[in-house]
């Protein structure tokens, strides 16, 4: 295992009527704060009217900065980050998904920087300091409720690119199941499917003596791959709910990824497409990690077949270790196809074309990949079975 220092200072408040503390928590931090989110759903099933009686029940100050999309744009920020300015706004709250957390994340960051937000994802400049955000999560998915990432879109340049730093710890996140009731099947579906991609791009490494983190992530497969199922048989099921919600934040706070050298080769590639397509992160994912997986198996098929048994219960002695792989592979390829993603990629009406330009992107900043480095080339190769 290798080392490591795990400090994630989220405070959580789970399960029903947690927002009932909002007030309080923000409290802590400022008077006067920015209070960001997407689109109409928030005012759909009663969470905007619950935000807005906190914030007037505790004389909280607010600003809206509505219009967050999925694959969040730079453009936005820039807006938020004028009325942080503008206001003296002290506090940055997100309600919504990981969209609206990561617009907030970069406003909060980008407040503190003099140039262009941009420069922040492309230049590697390091954060040393942050407006504090808190969130009130409304689906289950990218963890960045409880993480110190940002995913930002540059629209123009079509780039998706991150940021990582301690001062983007969320100080505290609302996590309460009852919110993600009206998250449409579809998006249950891409938020799950993002969870999963978290722990598989954590799992696949070449560290035999990583139980902890292998038994966690094995665990956390195993739900949501149960609790996906009735979250969409029954969206209000608190249970699923639950566990969907909180194995999203699991999944990457930061827990399982420690002591192991991770490989985020599926992102890499899911983002690029989706800066040039727009398409739904988790759908992406679903396209791409099972060619991934074909692509890389033959560097340790003993971890592919750890994965197919403990997961998915392939169990044949008569198999080789090849042959059981494979039919891990295969059986999540078929999990994704029946919960309605992970197709091919011209059904999204997107161009074998773009493959060169996608791949480009993929390895701009260098090779990717741990479990296996891949080049132009390879991320070409993997893209190419991602069509028909
Ligand atoms: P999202 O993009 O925040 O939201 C997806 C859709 O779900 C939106 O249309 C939103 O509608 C809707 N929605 C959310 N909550 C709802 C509710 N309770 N009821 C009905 N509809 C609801 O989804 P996400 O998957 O959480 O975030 C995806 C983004 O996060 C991508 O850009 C991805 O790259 C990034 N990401 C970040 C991290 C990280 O660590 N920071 C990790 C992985 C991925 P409204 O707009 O109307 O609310
Ligand atoms: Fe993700």
């Amino acid at each position: 295992m290798e080392n490591f220092i795990y400090c994630n200072p989220t405070k959580i408040l789970f399960g029903k009527g947690q927002i009932f503390n909002l007030g309080s928590e923000i409290k802590n931090y400022s008077n006067k704060i920015l209070f960001v989110y997407g689109g109409e759903s928030i005012r759909k099933n009663g969470v905007y009217n619950e935000v807005l009686k906190q914030l007037n029940r505790y004389n909280i100050i607010f600003f809206e900065l509505s219009g967050v999309v999925p694959n969040p744009r730079i453009s936005l920020i820039k807006k938020g980050i004028e009325i942080c300015r503008e206001k003296g706004i002290g506090f940055i709250l997100a309600v919504g998904g990981g969209s609206t957390i990561d617009t907030a994340k970069t406003i909060a960051a980008a407040v503190k920087y003099d140039g262009d937000p941009w420069d922040l994802f492309v230049k590697r400049i390091p954060i040393k300091e942050a407006l504090p955000i808190g969130t009130v999560l409304t689906i289950a998915a990218t963890g960045s409720e409880m993480n110190d990432t940002a995913v930002i879109t540059n629209w123009e340049k079509h780039e998706k690119r991150m940021i990582s730093a301690e001062a983007l710890y969320p100080k505290f996140s609302i996590l309460d199941p009852e919110c993600t009731y009206t998250v449409p099947n579809n998006q249950t579906v891409f938020g799950s499917i993002d969870i999963m991609i978290h722990l598989l791009e954590q799992y696949f490494h070449h560290d035999q003596e990583t139980m902890v983190q292998d038994v966690l992530c094995e665990g956390l497969l195993k739900t949501v791959i149960k609790y996906l199922t009735m979250a969409l048989k029954d969206p209000e099921d608190y249970n699923a709910r639950a566990n969907l919600m909180w194995a999203s934040s699991l999944a990457l706070n930061g827990l399982i990824g420690s002591g192991v050298i991770s490989d985020w080769t599926t992102h890499r590639i899911g983002q690029e497409i989706s800066a040039i397509y727009d398409i739904p992160h988790g759908e992406s994912l679903a396209i791409v990690w099972p060619h991934w997986a074909k692509y890389v198996m033959e560097e340790g098929y003993g971890k592919f077949k750890q994965y197919a048994t403990n997961v998915w219960g392939a169990n044949d002695e008569h198999k080789t270790d090849k042959e059981i792989a494979i039919e891990g592979i295969d059986m999540t390829e078929k999990f994704f196809s029946k919960m309605g993603v992970g197709y091919r990629l011209n059904y999204l009406k997107i161009y074998e074309k773009d493959i060169e330009i996608i791949a480009g992107k993929v390895v701009e900043p260098g090779p990717v990949g741990n479990f296996k480095k891949l080049y132009k080339e390879d991320v070409i190769q993997i893209l190419k079975k991602c069509f028909y």
